[in-house]
């Protein structure tokens, strides 16, 4: 996405906030009501407000059966259009709550709201926003209300930003517009030390690095989309992830400089979405990996962890994880890959999970992985693949036994104290 920014003349500039609320801040009419309430109180302390908004409660699931309920394999663009109308109900039932309270409200589809994306049903990236229709609507004192999740590519197809994607639709605009906050309303108090569901001995952090947070969404930390925290980082854009039912303080992604490190661990992350390709008999020569990646990057499908085997007599064996939704689509081009590169077996596992502990101040400190190999081993789990980056460790391990992982690895890094 390109900077957007810029001065806009003839407006005076309010101080303007973007919020958005997921799913479940919205998944009754009361909730839609109380959303509004928080909103209109925003805007009565003099903030500009663009709103970003998740389709109400589980809407988004209840449409991907009902699609899968009419064909095998939906066609993705069908998919995407039929998936971005949970966001529009939402958006204008929530304008609608706001006007009644006294609060003038328009309700914005991407289109409207001028939010470009690549071409990649599912899983598109915003390109960049024209932000002009958000701006007029800001310039005549109204609060405006953005689907979120969606953008529209340049023959004006509806497109979905991947799982979870309002919140980089609400940071995105942040940027785009200048605002001086983005603050994302969900269902627990902030980002956790764990996932409050599976720990409840998690605690809620004040703050944490971009970074950081970026490590933990993208190994299953849903509480945040990855994109939304690539965005926040790279325009510098704080981020506050806050509980909308509840006036916690929440918690404050920011730049790494202003966070305080006390823990080299900050949080554990765990990620269900797993599942292992295995490719056995691999002739071992140069150009086999390319052989076998290429056509997965060609198809937008992102390789997780990958394993290759000591070679034997010059043939290996080479495993790699994927997201499980993507394993209809890789498993007929490994077939044809291993057809071509003289691959003997094709081997496949849904069956795991990756457990992750993440933390900056862990580059400066040895003995991480094998305090956190030991605690796994102590309880029993057997580690499958193991991927590491200067500010995490990632172990795949039975899928059963993960939230137990997730729990002895809270506990073996003392994350349930300060
Ligand atoms: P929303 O609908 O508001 O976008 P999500 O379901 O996408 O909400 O994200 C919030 C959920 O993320 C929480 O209910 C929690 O179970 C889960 N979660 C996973 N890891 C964490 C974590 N480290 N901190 C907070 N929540 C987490
Ligand atoms: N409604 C979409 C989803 O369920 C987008 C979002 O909630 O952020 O994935
Ligand atoms: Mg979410």
């Amino acid at each position: 996405m390109h900077d957007t920014r810029g001065d806009r003349p003839g407006r005076p500039r309010g101080r303007l906030l973007v919020q958005k609320y997921g799913g479940s801040s919205l998944a009754t009419a009361e909730r839609i009501v109380s959303a509004a309430q928080r909103v209109a109180a925003a805007r009565a302390q003099g903030h500009e407000l663009v709103v970003v908004v998740s389709a109400m409660g589980d809407t988004t699931d209840e449409l991907i059966q009902l699609a899968r309920s009419v064909a095998r394999q939906p066609d993705e663009r069908e998919l995407d259009h039929l998936l971005s109308t949970g966001e529009m109900v939402s958006a204008t039932l929530l304008a609608m709550a706001l006007a009644d309270r006294g609060c003038p409200a328009v309700s914005l589809t991407a289109a409207q709201a001028g939010i470009r994306t690549t071409r990649v049903f599912t899983r598109a990236r915003i390109t960049g926003i024209q932000p002009e229709r958000i701006t007029r609507e800001l310039d005549k004192g109204k609060v405006v209300v953005v689907t979120g999740f969606q953008g529209i590519t340049e023959e004006m197809d509806v497109t979905t930003l991947g799982r979870g994607g309002s919140d980089t639709t609400a940071v995105a605009l942040a940027c785009a517009l200048g605002a001086e906050c983005c603050e994302i309303y969900t269902d627990v108090e902030g980002v956790y030390t764990a996932d409050p569901r599976v720990e409840p001995a998690a605690r809620p952090l004040d703050r944490i690095s971009y970074e950081e947070m970026l490590e933990l969404a993208q190994l299953g930390a849903r509480v945040m989309h990855p994109r939304a925290v690539e965005l926040g980082l790279l325009f510098g854009m704080p981020i506050l992830v806050r509980s909308s039912f509840s006036d916690a303080p929440g918690t404050l992604i920011t730049g790494g400089e202003e966070v305080e490190v006390r823990k080299h661990v900050r949080g554990v992350a765990h990620d269900m979405d797993v599942a292992k390709i295995t490719l056995g008999g691999v002739p071992d020569r140069p150009g086999i990996a390319a052989a076998i990646f290429k056509p997965l990057a060609d198809a937008s499908i992102n390789v997780d962890v990958i394993a290759q085997a000591a070679s034997l007599e010059g043939i290996t064996e080479l495993s790699f994880t994927i997201s499980r939704g993507d394993l209809p689509k890789a498993l007929p081009m490994m077939k044809e890959v291993a057809r071509q590169i003289g691959a003997t077996a094709l081997d496949t596992s849904d069956r795991l999970a990756k457990v992750s502990i993440v933390g900056t101040g862990m580059q400066s400190a040895p003995g991480y992985a094998a305090r956190m190999f030991s605690a796994l081993a102590q309880a029993n789990i057997n580690i499958d693949m193991i991927s590491t980056s200067d500010i995490r460790i990632t172990c795949v391990i039975d899928r059963e036994r993960v939230e137990e992982a997730v729990r002895v690895l809270h506990r073996a890094f003392e994350l349930d104290t300060d």
